[in-house]
């Protein structure tokens, strides 16, 4: 099956949904792929028995006006709310969460625009980005093809480097080597699921660095997500790749014995490992999104990666893919 659009958005995480958000709402086209079997990319709930856990991001800040006033539209409508203003004290920052695990940020989101009629595909991954003599063709691992005039790439750099490799299409030096230059660190997150409450006290986070074994720890039930006890554990980025390859059953037996303090008295349940290969960039690109190309059409390369290595980031980046778009050529 061969299908067009004029725009492509390779990612149904925060920074391509916010992309199609601000190109719709300018009255252009748009087509959302994601490999995913859902939306949200890093914004990940997972379900385990009676418990729900988050185990991509925790929470998230907000600085500037423009992510400032869609969470006041996603606080309105109920999807987001405060956790807490500080994991060791109130230091009057509020810190969001979504009471039905992050995915519901993009879930919410994508509703908006499916209800605008714009198609999110997901279980679609795209094979490579080809170039054509008026846009671009994308392969699918299913039958899918589709033709675009322009696309955004929100998967993490590496991905859309192999995916622009695949396809043989050719950057500028510069350009080249500015996408070459950003790395990211892995993250393993444990899950442990719990009978009776954990050992942590309310708000349920613990907030720590790259310097101790967990760099977050969170009670999924005291934060209001998970009708059961049920704890996640962040595990630094140098013992995440230092593990990368180990066994996981001796992997998670190791971090078990670590994560004791916190589990307490409290009898296991469950236990997972989830691995991000791509949690979160070393070393981000200092503009908001990067235009790789403007001929045949545009290819922009965009996500937390541009905009700040974070949620905001996520979403601010996706809407400058958006706009430099929306200002190179006529809906
Ligand atoms: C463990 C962890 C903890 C974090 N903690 C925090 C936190 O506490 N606070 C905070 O602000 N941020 C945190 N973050 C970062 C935050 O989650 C990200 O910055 C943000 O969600 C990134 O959004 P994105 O849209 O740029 O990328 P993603 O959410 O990764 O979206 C990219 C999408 O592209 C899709 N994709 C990739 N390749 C293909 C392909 N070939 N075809 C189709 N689709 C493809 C992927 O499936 C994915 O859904 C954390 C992240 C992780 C992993």
């Amino acid at each position: 099956m061969q299908l067009n659009t004029e725009t492509l958005i390779i990612g149904a995480g925060l920074s391509g949904l916010s992309a199609a958000q601000t190109l719709v709402r300018s009255g252009r086209s748009v087509l959302v792929v994601d490999k995913g079997r859902g939306v949200g990319g890093r914004l990940a709930t997972r379900r385990i028995g009676d418990a729900t856990l988050d185990h991509g991001a925790q929470f998230f800040t907000v600085r500037g006006d423009m992510f400032r006033a869609h969470i006041d539209q996603a606080l309105a409508a109920g999807v987001v709310d405060v956790w807490c203003n500080g994991f060791s004290g109130d230091d009057g920052y509020p810190r969001y969460y979504c009471p039905n695990g992050m995915t519901a940020l993009a879930k919410w989101m994508a509703e908006d625009l499916r209800a605008s009629g714009v198609t999110i595909a997901t279980g679609e991954r795209a094979t490579a980005i080809e170039e054509t003599v008026d846009g671009w063709h994308l392969p699918f691992e299913s039958e899918t093809a589709l033709r675009a005039t322009n696309v955004i790439s929100t998967a993490p750099v590496p991905q859309t480097l192999d995916l622009i490799d695949a396809g043989e299409v050719s950057l500028d030096a510069e350009r080249r080597d500015a996408l070459d230059r950003i790395s990211y660190k892995p993250t393993m997150a444990l899950l442990v699921t719990l009978e009776a409450p954990s050992a942590l006290d309310a708000p349920g986070g613990e907030q720590r660095t790259e310097d101790d074994l967990f760099t977050f720890i969170s009670d999924n039930h005291l934060k209001g997500v998970s009708a059961t006890p049920a704890l996640t554990f962040h595990v630094n980025g140098q013992v995440s790749t230092d593990r990368w390859d180990d066994n996981p059953a001796i992997v998670i037996a190791d971090l078990l014995h670590e994560a004791q303090p916190w589990i307490g008295d409290a009898p296991i349940v469950d236990v997972q490992l989830k691995t991000w290969k791509y949690a979160g960039p070393y070393t981000p690109h200092p503009e908001r999104c990067l235009v790789a190309r403007t001929s045949p059409g545009n290819l922009i390369i965009a996500g937390d990666a541009f905009g700040g290595p974070k949620v905001e980031g996520a979403f601010n980046s996706g809407v400058a893919a958006a706009q430099a778009i929306a200002g190179t050529s006529a809906p």
